[in-house]
């Protein structure tokens, strides 16, 4: 997709990150890949009301074009594609169960087979950091390794993909893991999947399904 395309398709993207309870207002970031750099949304502005102009072009060094500031959390972005050349889309919400998971500064464990999804057997939670600083991105990146997303302690959550649709998609995912998990701490402590069984998880997600973005939707 050409640049024009992309700040369409970003757009799409940070309504649907509303319109699908995983953003209120202005909170949460969505960003792609674009070249050399990348696009994100931009600072303050509601995602729901957001224009394909308004999208902010960002080079790797952090330098950014036009006249509206990107999001805060620029460098998240900026250092996972950095890191991780196979990422085309990154989403970072303020999902309601998220967020209250990452207060507890707690990962989701191997509670259900769909953890896998997120490329591992839980989906860990990033140390504390204050928002938009490198110190926040150093830990984030620390927490990604070898996964698809993260929650952020006292935070949210991030979410990466081969697409912006497959990016968007897992962190409506592990929104929902957070809930379920959520749900079934209040009336018990949740029967684990071993090591084991979560491998047999992650090999037939390898095969499984039709989508040919490199994510599963089992
Ligand atoms: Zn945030």
């Amino acid at each position: 997709m050409n640049e024009r395309e992309l700040r369409a398709a970003l757009t799409v993207t940070a309504r649907q990150s509303v319109s699908q309870g995983l953003n209120t207002g202005a909170s949460g970031n969505v960003s792609v890949r674009l070249g050399e750099g990348f696009l994100i949304t931009p600072s303050g502005l509601a995602n729901d009301m957001l224009e394909p102009d308004q999208m902010v072009l960002m080079d790797m060094e952090g330098q950014s074009s036009g006249s509206l500031k990107p999001s805060s959390e620029w460098r998240i972005h900026r250092d996972i594609y950095r890191a991780r050349p196979e990422v085309q889309s990154v989403v970072h919400a303020h999902s309601p169960h998220a967020v209250s998971l990452s207060c507890l500064r707690r990962g989701i464990p191997s509670f259900h087979y769909m953890v896998a999804a997120a490329g591992g057997k839980d989906i860990r939670c990033a140390a504390y950091a204050t928002f938009g600083t490198q110190a926040l991105s150093d830990a984030v990146l620390t927490a990604l390794q070898g996964r698809h997303a993260c929650l952020m302690a006292n935070h949210g959550q991030v979410a990466v993909g081969a697409s912006l649709d497959a990016a968007l998609s897992l962190a409506v995912e592990v929104e929902e893991l957070c809930a379920q998990y959520w749900r079934a701490k209040l009336i018990g402590e949740p029967v684990l999947l071993n090591d084991m069984e979560m491998e047999e998880v992650m090999e037939r997600f390898k095969h499984y399904g039709q989508r040919r973005d490199g994510q599963q939707d089992a």
